[in-house]
């Protein structure tokens, strides 16, 4: 008995100390549910002091805290119906310590006599434990619906967790893929990446933004990036890895076409005969540079990366530093044309010209982030055309300096430039609509107006003299000369032309004019009287007196030649004066050749005229006049050549004309001598001194011819003689036969 009892107590003061020391909360009720005991945790939880639970009914505890309903339903029915209460869940608000939720579990503790059994209730309070809880549920709910593929999996590569982003990218389902080697989704070439990350996450390292690739259920290969962390247990122990994968294809792809685009940018930039380079924000860092800008620079290959004005302070130097700042600022490229820059290449300045623009670089947000460079070096075309500008400089400066006006048309005779010497003298400016109107004399304008025409049209040097009215309103007389400038295909591009002031000389030769047409006037009277007395003298000279007959026929010879001479000056003078008169007859040209052929054949013996060919009509003209024109080309013929045996007159007679030309084996003519030798007084200055003449016959010949409308033309060449032509149009030929 003793042994029992003692067994009992033992038994009860284990249990006591068990309900005593354990750490939940725990009640032991009888069966009108007033608390036998209650532990230390319970009065530590709730709050509340042994005074207050011992013998208190439960429902009474606490200003009626636990007088929950269902609770009660619950406890009241242990002992009677022998049920338990199991992890019962009860959300409470408790007026001390606010809601708490607790895990409730009761059963009989049975004692000998039925009517003493005990409950025992022991609560947990799980509220904390519950928060956890909801918070992982909506961690799970997240990761499940995340858009991107969240997968765990331990150490060994198995999947134990499997999202729907997953499913989603790899096309295995979760059911697939739980409890199977992650390796099923990585590429046969890949399959090293997985140790290595295994490795790494067992050091703990998370591994971040690892762009790799996987492969899908339908064997597709997918771009990922990939993000791995270790996962660990409550013991901190890393028993696996949380994979969180992106599909990065898009990316890959947009990355590959700008990629694509860069280096079609760079091989652009690279290839370009421009001198191309970028400078990469406000600091302007060289980061693109082809090798011609390079060069240009001088600063050596080593430049990327450096800022502009640090490799080329001699740019800031040359006020550049303020133009970039401004292309930068205000987004407004800068052009330049034929620029000069200085560059220092290797302490040496050298100086080139450039055309080169500066524009702003745009980043994605349309905002300015550096500057583009296209340079060309254009110092070769700069420097023509600074030396043609020189050149035009010096012209002008030149045409102000001569005391001839200077003038330049173009092809068309349209006015280009007129020295400034123009505008002093005529006081008009030059290219006005009504210039030549104004200035040239009136009864110039249309002789001088229609020979320009000609000129322009068969690009033959021009020459004429013509009044030109000064600013005071008087008109001077000035020579014309221009020629045509052409190309080097021979085309016409401009004309050059000057005019010379001659208008003293001009008065000086008309006085001379004049004076030599009285003079001869004058003396032809006397002269023709001489004549007439020769001729009585010869007439009365008697037979015997022969000698003296001789000299008064010389003498009559001598004033016939006088009496020619002086006919040709009268000419001169009477062509000056527009009163060389014509009379027109009909006449036959053979004849009047052979005639005259055999007048000058006694008078020069000494050569013989061969005349060869003939014309078959009648001729209008003045017969005399044009008489004249063959005698004095007859008559040169033989002087010119004396030491030929003949000459050569030849006539051809064509549809609309006939032309005579008169030929010798003399000395020729120099080429610079052919156009002056129909002017007034002119003579080959190296005939002068071996030929007599006065240097007018061929004056008055061109004048008559062109009264005939007819032309008189030069073919010579100096040592081998001369031809002389001459036609006569034939609408003034008559067909006689
Ligand atoms: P001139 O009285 O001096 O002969 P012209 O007017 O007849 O005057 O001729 C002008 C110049 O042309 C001559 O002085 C001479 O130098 C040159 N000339 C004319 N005809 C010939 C010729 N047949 N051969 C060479 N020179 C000539």
């Amino acid at each position: 008995m003793t042994d029992l009892n003692e067994q009992i107590a033992e038994s009860k003061s284990f249990s006591e100390a068990v309900i005593a020391n354990i750490r939940q909360p725990l009640l032991v009720l009888d069966k009108s549910l007033h608390i036998v005991s209650a532990n230390h945790a319970f009065h530590q939880v709730f709050n509340l002091k042994t005074t207050e639970t011992e013998g208190a009914l439960i429902y009474n505890l606490g200003n009626k805290q636990w007088n929950i309903p269902s609770l009660r339903k619950l406890l009241e029915e242990i002992l009677p119906k022998r049920k338990k209460i199991t992890d019962y869940e009860v959300k409470h608000r408790f007026p001390d310590i606010g809601e708490r939720t607790m895990l409730l579990n009761a059963q009989e503790i049975i004692r000998h006599s039925e009517s003493q059994n005990l409950i025992l209730l022991s609560i947990e309070d799980v509220t904390d434990a519950n928060k956890a809880d909801e918070g992982n549920a909506t961690l799970a709910t997240i990761v499940q619906s995340s858009e991107y593929a969240i997968i765990s999996k331990t150490l060994k590569g198995i999947v134990t967790s499997w999202n729907l982003g997953a499913e989603k990218l790899f096309g295995y389902t979760r059911a697939e893929m739980i409890g199977q080697s992650i390796l099923k989704i990585i590429p046969p070439d890949r399959i090293n990446e997985e140790p290595e990350i295994i490795r790494k996450i067992q050091e703990g390292e998370t591994i971040a933004h690892f762009d790799t690739q996987r492969v899908a259920k339908d064997g597709r290969l997918i771009d990922i990036s990939l993000t791995i962390s270790p996962i660990k247990d409550n013991n901190a122990q890393i028993t696996g890895a949380l994979k969180i994968a992106r599909d990065i294809t898009d990316q890959i792809e947009s990355r590959k076409k700008i990629e694509a685009s860069e280096k079609r940018m760079h091989n652009l930039i690279y290839s370009s005969p421009s001198a191309m380079a970028i400078l990469d924000g406000e600091d302007l860092v060289i980061t693109t540079a082809n090798e011609t800008i390079i060069n240009i620079w001088g600063k050596g290959k080593d430049v990327i990366g450096k800022k502009y004005f640090d490799v080329l302070p001699e740019l800031a130097d040359q006020g550049y530093r303020e133009i970039f700042t401004g292309v930068y600022k205000t987004g407004v490229p800068h052009n330049a044309i034929e620029m000069p820059v200085r560059f220092l290449h290797n302490g040496e300045p050298t100086l080139n010209y450039y055309n080169f623009i500066l524009y702003p670089q745009y980043n994605m947000n349309n905002e300015i982030d550096g500057i583009g460079i296209i340079a060309t070096d254009v110092t070769a075309q700069a420097l023509v055309n600074k030396s043609i500008k020189e050149s035009e400089e010096r012209f002008r400066s030149l045409t102000q300096t001569i005391p001839q006006l200077i003038w330049v048309t173009d092809a068309q005779g349209n006015a280009e430039f007129a020295s400034s010497r123009w505008k002093e003298y005529s006081g008009v400016e030059p290219g006005g609509e009504k210039e030549w109107e104004e200035i040239v004399h009136p009864d110039d304008y249309a002789g001088i107006n229609e020979s320009w025409m000609k000129s322009l049209a068969t690009a033959n040097v021009y020459k004429s003299e013509v009044r030109l009215k000064n600013r005071a309103g008087d008109y001077r007389w000035h020579s014309v000369v221009a020629e045509p400038v052409l190309d080097s295909e021979n085309k016409i591009i401009k004309w050059v032309g000057a005019f010379t002031d001659i208008n003293d000389q001009k008065l000086k030769d008309e006085k001379k004019d004049e004076f030599m047409g009285i003079a001869s006037h004058e003396m032809k009277t006397p002269l023709t009287t001489a004549k007439a007395y020769l001729q009585m003298l010869e007439l009365t000279l008697s037979d015997t007196a022969e000698e003296a007959k001789m000299f008064a026929l010389k003498a009559s010879q001598s004033v016939d030649r006088l009496n020619e001479l002086i006919g040709e000056l009268l000419d001169v003078s009477k062509i000056q004066f527009g009163k060389l008169n014509y009379s027109m007859t009909t006449f036959n040209f053979n004849e009047m050749i052979v005639g005259t052929v055999e007048n000058i054949q006694l008078t020069s013996p000494e050569s013989i005229i061969i005349k060869t060919g003939k014309v078959n009509g009648a001729v209008m003209g003045d017969k005399n006049r044009l008489q004249q024109v063959v005698i004095n080309l007859l008559s040169n013929a033989i002087k010119y050549s004396p030491h030929s045996e003949s000459v050569f007159i030849t006539l051809a007679q064509e549809k609309d004309r006939i032309t005579v030309a008169v030929k010798d084996t003399g000395i020729g003519i120099a080429e610079q001598s052919l156009h002056k030798i129909f002017e007034k007084y002119h003579r080959v200055e190296e005939h002068a001194v071996q030929f007599q003449g006065m240097g007018v016959g061929l004056f008055i010949s061109y004048e008559i011819i062109e009264r005939h409308h007819g032309k008189l033309w030069v073919e010579s060449e100096v040592g081998k003689g001369s031809t002389f032509y001459f036609t006569l149009p034939v609408n003034g030929v008559q067909q006689s036969e």
